[in-house]
């Protein structure tokens, strides 16, 4: 197939007339126009204004999609315990995999491609094979949560890692090497540290595996962390082995020099959720501070419930303007900065070779997007409208692995209307699930 227009092949290489051959699931061949319309003549052939990379969704939670605007203005704790946490715990099985199905249509629709996924305690399955089948690529982990956590989320330390060890068998590297495993510790509160050294203990036996978590997000977070440990939240994540470059860290927004310092000499992942930070008001995460010590951030929406969508180029719009308005300086996050982050860092961050750019030889997860709209006229800068105008609605095709997910604005791979319809239809019961997840509160 070839893909023709505006080709954005990566923040710094924009090939104005120009065209992608895509040949199984790799890249062929970019060039201009004419040269690819001469070298390949008879090829299938599509056009979209924009042609550009997948975005990679740093940090999500797609089966909280069911709790889209159940837990506005509370703070992360609240938010946590009183509303997200009996949510997942009252999710059945089939309501788990209609949660997951609405995640992942969100993200094929508004051109997520890669995502470094926070599934919940039970039913990690129905996730594994939902975005399996819908062809998604990714990182996805089942949650463990063994102290702190309320009945029917909480895990037995050995019963929680045993069933990741179940997970990672039956689905690291599936679909294709689409589908990956992450070992998912919810955050350190929630995790004893028995739990958090066996989760670095199993991703080591495990080549590819990584490790993904969240850590100081919020003051509350980190001082409950300081009580139960003695240190900060990095810190002690570094000292039961959760630093590195297998492993991705959601946040960061309350740290200090000390573990700045840790985060930059361990190569850990950093990734910036500014809309929830924003909306939990959690605070701002110094990320053009990490990206100048060449920390690595990626870009992520963290879950529906905090946010309220899985649109990232809503997220690198909020990135970029909030550092400005933090630093009282325009000149900080430009658009080129910006894009890296929800393009190739989150792609280095999951740990996939060859994604993240349209470069020849490189796996063909690629969008096309379109700029006939008001918002986009007249189109001085392609960049600049995509990290500051462009709203994931844009997306009018989506491709990974060579595979098209959606073509002319219409899922392909999922009826989007029977998915909605399932998930309007789902009944959140959350009363008694969320008294006993408030005796376990901290
Ligand atoms: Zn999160």
């Amino acid at each position: 197939m070839i893909l023709s227009g505006t080709v954005i092949a990566d923040s710094s290489t924009v090939i104005s007339d120009g065209g992608v051959v895509i040949v199984g699931s790799e890249i062929e061949a970019v060039g201009t126009r004419e040269e690819i319309f001469d070298t390949y003549p008879n090829h299938e052939h599509k056009e979209y204004d924009i042609i550009m990379p997948g975005l990679v969704g740093g940090h999500i939670h797609s089966v909280q999609s069911l709790g889209r605007g159940i837990a506005d203005d509370t703070e992360l704790l609240d938010w946590l315990f009183d509303y997200i946490l009996p949510m997942e715990a009252s999710l059945t099985e089939k309501s788990m995999e209609i949660a997951a199905k609405l995640g992942y249509l969100e993200l094929i629709e508004t051109g997520t491609t890669t995502a470094i996924d926070h599934l919940s305690v039970a039913h990690a399955d129905r996730a594994f094979e939902v975005a399996g089948e819908m062809g998604l690529r990714g990182i996805f982990g089942k949650v463990l949560m063994d102290r702190r956590s309320p009945d029917g989320l909480l895990e037995d330390t050995d019963q929680a890692l045993n069933e990741t060890k179940r997970l990672i068998q039956k689905y690291h590297r599936s679909y294709d090497d689409r589908i990956r495993y992450a070992i998912t510790p919810r955050f350190a509160v929630s995790c004893t540290e028995e739990c958090l050294r066996g989760a670095r203990e199993l991703a080591d036996e495990h080549d590819g595996v990584r490790i993904h978590t969240h850590a100081s997000e919020n003051r509350s977070e980190i001082e409950t962390v300081e009580e139960d440990t003695g240190m900060r939240n990095i810190q002690w994540l570094d000292e039961v082995g959760l630093t590195g470059e297998d492993v991705v860290l959601a946040h960061c927004v309350w740290t200090d020099e000390s573990e700045r310092e840790i985060l930059a000499n361990t190569g850990t992942h950093v990734t910036h959720c500014p809309s929830s930070n924003m909306k939990l008001a959690s605070g701002i995460a110094p990320i053009w501070d990490y990206h100048n010590r060449g920390i690595n951030v990626a870009l992520g929406n963290d879950g529906p419930p905090c946010n309220n969508t899985l649109d990232a180029f809503t997220e690198m719009r909020q990135a970029s303007l909030l550092q400005k308005v933090d630093k009282l300086n325009p000149t900080v996050t430009p658009a080129e900065v910006i894009f890296d982050m929800a393009t190739i860092n989150g792609a280095k961050a999951a740990g996939f070779d060859r994604v993240g750019k349209i470069r020849e030889g490189w796996r063909a997860d690629i969008l096309g997007v379109q700029t006939d709209l008001t918002r986009a006229t007249p189109l001085h800068d392609v960049l600049s409208h995509l990290v500051f105008g462009a709203h994931g609605d844009d997306v009018a095709f989506t491709m990974v692995d060579g595979n098209v997910l959606m073509e002319d604005g219409e899922v392909t791979v999922a009826d989007a209307k029977e998915i909605r319809r399932q998930a309007h239809n789902i009944e959140l019961d959350l009363e008694e699930a969320r008294e006993i997840s408030q005796e376990v509160k901290p």
